[in-house]
């Protein structure tokens, strides 16, 4: 189908961007790498009057170290994510995350921004935001404010941000010595969401669990920090009955949608198998 006629600005700075959104309101959309907004408008599942695209901005993009915070523009795409030393040097885990999402050709041009403001609970980096304790910041008309990623999704498609609010960056920090990290997928075939999957950030202090994060992706309306299991492992050696523990914490936090990737019982089920998968990889590189 052919979305409904919309006229297109080009601003070429965030200011402009956000005067654009100010005066248009909820008759405008921001177009980011158009991979999730585009199938949206052909459906027209949304009819925005407005395009304001954000390809022009360069403020907008890249990843830079600056006061000891890896930052990481909204614009910047995975494939850029992929390829980023700064991020294979010093946060690892998304470089390793970007390789799961989609296809070549979406990770050309679909953006780690567009990625999280969608609020899609199949997105995979908002879960992996979650893992990495990550900040979002958002500029506005009356300035810019941030937001903790766990703070910011509040259902599916449902976010923080207002409507004349653009994320600008995403930050993290760099990983501490010895941090294990993975993120572990589960989906039907190359390019797909997943049916179910967990990120998770683990330091060790000896055999025993110092910090451990965990963030899930589409088992339930939003991505999920899995609090009451990380929980469970702080300050304890992690063994199989340990595993199966987190595992029971997780599937009791999931409340998946049935679709064609399986029902709610599978996906519940693989959620708690991710993460045990997860656990293990991420232990195994702590040493
Ligand atoms: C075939 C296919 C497979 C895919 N598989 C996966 C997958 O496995 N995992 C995954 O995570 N994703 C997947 N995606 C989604 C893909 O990663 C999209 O690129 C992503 O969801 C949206 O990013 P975008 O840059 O294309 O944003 P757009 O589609 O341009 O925008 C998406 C939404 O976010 C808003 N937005 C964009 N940028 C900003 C910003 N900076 N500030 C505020 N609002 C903004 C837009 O207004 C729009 O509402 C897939 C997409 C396709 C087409």
């Amino acid at each position: 189908m052919i979305p409904p006629s919309f006229d297109y600005h080009c601003p070429k700075t965030v200011v402009e961007a956000v005067a654009l959104l100010s005066k248009f309101g909820d008759e405008a959309k921001l177009l980011a790498g158009g991979h999730s907004l585009l199938p949206m408008m052909k459906l027209r599942f949304t009819e925005p009057a407005n395009l304001i695209d954000l390809n022009k901005i360069p403020e907008l993009r890249g990843v830079k170290e600056e006061g000891g915070v890896i930052k990481i523009g909204a614009m910047t795409t995975e494939n850029e994510v992929l390829y980023s030393d700064l991020l294979l040097k010093k946060v690892p885990l998304l470089p390793e995350a970007a390789k799961l999402i989609a296809d070549p050709q979406v990770r050309n041009r679909g953006t780690i921004g567009g990625d999280i403001a969608h609020g899609d609970p199949a997105n995979d980096h908002p879960a992996i935001a979650m893992a990495l304790d990550a900040t979002f910041v958002l500029q506005g008309p009356n300035g810019s404010r941030k937001v903790k990623a766990v703070d910011f999704f509040h259902g599916t498609y449902m976010t923080d941000m207002a409507d004349n609010e653009i994320l600008t960056s995403i930050e993290v920090a760099p990983f501490a010595a010895n941090t294990g990290y993975a993120y572990n997928k589960l989906k039907r075939k190359t390019g797909d969401w997943a049916t179910a999957a967990a990120a998770v950030v683990l330091q060790m202090n000896g055999n025993k669990v110092s910090h451990v994060t965990i963030g899930l992706t589409n088992v339930a309306p939003m991505a999920m920090r899995a609090t009451a299991a990380e929980q469970l492992m702080i300050g304890k050696e992690i063994t199989p009955a340990l595993l199966n523990e987190v595992a029971d914490a997780v599937r009791a936090i999931c409340d998946p949608a049935e679709d064609l990737r399986g029902d709610a019982e599978y996906k519940t089920a693989m959620a708690g198998e991710m993460t045990k998968r997860a656990i293990t990889a991420a232990l195994a590189r702590c040493k």
